[in-house]
């Protein structure tokens, strides 16, 4: 048992200091090869990821595909492949996870990662600041554990900011630019024009259909938006596509920092009715 009297002054939290050549911020698919590789080449390293399970974007959290390159044959790169590390933990998904299960895809990443002795990993921490040595050289991270309340201390010799946000550059002084440039910067001649494309990517919303068998009601919270064209842009998803018919329905939480959309999904080959507004 743990006890401990009363105190008249505010207690403080833990805090850890630690050290490695290499420290890598963010575990998704890129900050894990980041960090894999560098392990396997000897190199003393330290991930650190905010979330319980490794892989970004590719995690059970989100369910991306890790597929950057044929893009389902989106571009038509049909003989494209990423190669290296990419290509190591997809082959072995394919043999382990003939399913696609996405939390099995967790467990092959954590794996990945934990058979590096040369990884120390810090999962459930955010790392919120930096400290610079000089004007253009980080020394040292901070990160907070929520699930431990410990503050962790990092310093290391070469820092990577694979956070997809770029936290480290951002809190470093790096100069940066948000959203797409104009076609004319890099003379890219397949870049979109201004107007038909946005600066920023826009949302998408992955999920999963079911078919239940009878129309599902659906019961928008009270915040949802009336007018789905109160938000720039907006997409009916055609029954053709995707053999289900959806609307969306955006609603913008009252005093949060982001939109959020809900669905309404109904399935034509069952004669629910055409996906209308929702009530
Ligand atoms: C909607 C959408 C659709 C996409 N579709 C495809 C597709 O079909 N095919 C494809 O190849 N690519 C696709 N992508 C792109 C792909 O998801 C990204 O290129 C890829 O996930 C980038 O990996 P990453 O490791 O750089 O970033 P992320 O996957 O974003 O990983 C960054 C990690 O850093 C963590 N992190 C963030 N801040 C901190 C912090 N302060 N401290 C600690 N950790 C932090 C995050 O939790 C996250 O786990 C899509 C992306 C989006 C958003």
């Amino acid at each position: 048992m743990l006890q401990e009297s009363f105190s008249k002054d505010k207690r403080n939290l833990r805090s850890i200091l630690l050290s490695a050549d290499f420290v890598v911020v963010g575990g998704g698919i890129s900050g894990i090869c980041a960090a894999v590789s560098a392990a396997r080449a000897g190199v003393k390293t330290i991930l650190v990821q905010d979330r319980p399970v490794l892989g970004g974007n590719a995690s059970s959290e989100v369910r991306l595909w890790i597929l950057g390159a044929t893009s389902h044959m989106g571009n038509n790169n049909r003989w494209s492949r990423e190669g290296g590390l990419i290509d190591e933990i997809l082959v072995d998904n394919l043999y382990r996870n003939k399913e696609g299960n996405p939390v099995l895809l967790d467990t092959l990443l954590l794996e990945k990662v934990r058979n590096e002795p040369n990884i120390t990993l810090l999962l459930n921490t955010a790392v919120y600041d930096v400290e610079k040595r000089s004007p253009d050289e980080i020394s040292k991270i901070y990160g907070f554990c929520s699930q431990n309340y410990t503050f962790y201390e990092i310093s290391g010799r070469l820092f990577c900011d694979a956070s997809g946000d770029g936290i480290i550059a951002y809190r470093a002084g790096a100069a940066y630019r948000m959203g797409a440039e104009e076609k004319q910067v890099y003379g890219e001649l397949f870049a979109p024009d201004k107007g038909e494309y946005g600066e920023l990517l826009g949302h998408s919303i992955y999920f999963y259909s079911k078919d239940t068998g009878k129309p599902v009601k659906f019961v928008p919270p009270a915040y949802a938006l009336e007018d789905i064209k109160e938000i720039p842009r907006w997409n009916r998803i055609k029954a053709s596509h995707f053999s289900i018919s959806v609307i969306m329905r955006c609603c913008s939480a009252s005093g949060g920092n982001g939109t959020r959309v809900f669905l309404k999904i109904s399935n034509p080959t069952k004669g629910c009715a055409p996906p209308i507004a929702i009530a």
